[in-house]
């Protein structure tokens, strides 16, 4: 979970709504102080545009799991032997160390969830809602207007209701 800010264009103020990690969702959002609609292009839509690349990634989070945990010792280890060897320590420099740790260990955690298939049950989710949400013509026509490039397969309820899935 995350925060996304963004000034309406519309009346200038700030709108600062809950995002997840990805900002998959409507990149049309809706002003909460004067109710206008814009565009927040960091928004997207994961039935329109895929998921993030990154989720099915499992070597480069290896990867980096493995380099912010060698940065992590470098600079651990040197503060280290710099406190026991000469007695000072830069305690900018040991926060550094905690940081690069725990960014080792986030990227780890996020190895193991790819790993788990949890990444792709949540990506397999937030497809399932942006489908949802372009079901509905009234959105798809509105995103045409605003320039997106929606896939055919989105469009045919603006026409003529295809099929009924199930
Ligand atoms: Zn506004």
């Amino acid at each position: 979970m995350g925060y996304s800010e963004m000034a309406c264009p519309h009346c200038g103020q700030m709108n600062r709504e809950k995002c997840n990690a990805w900002m998959y969702g409507s990149p049309i959002r809706e002003c909460k102080i004067c109710g206008k609609k814009y565009v927040d292009n960091r928004y997207r839509e994961p039935a329109m545009s895929g998921i993030d690349t990154r989720t099915a990634s499992p070597s480069l989070y290896l990867k980096m799991t493995g380099v912010f945990f060698a940065a992590a010792l470098i600079v651990g280890g040197w503060q280290f032997i710099s406190a026991n060897a000469a007695g000072y320590y830069y305690t900018r420099m040991v926060i550094l160390s905690v940081l690069l740790l725990m960014a080792s260990v986030g990227c780890l955690v996020m190895y193991i969830r790819i790993k788990l298939g949890i990444e792709a049950k949540n990506n397999a989710k937030y497809i399932a809602e942006s489908e949802e949400r372009l079901k509905d013509p009234a959105y798809v026509a509105e995103l045409i207007a605003y320039g997106y490039d929606v896939p055919e397969r989105f469009k045919s309820g603006t026409a003529v209701r295809g099929e009924d899935g199930e």
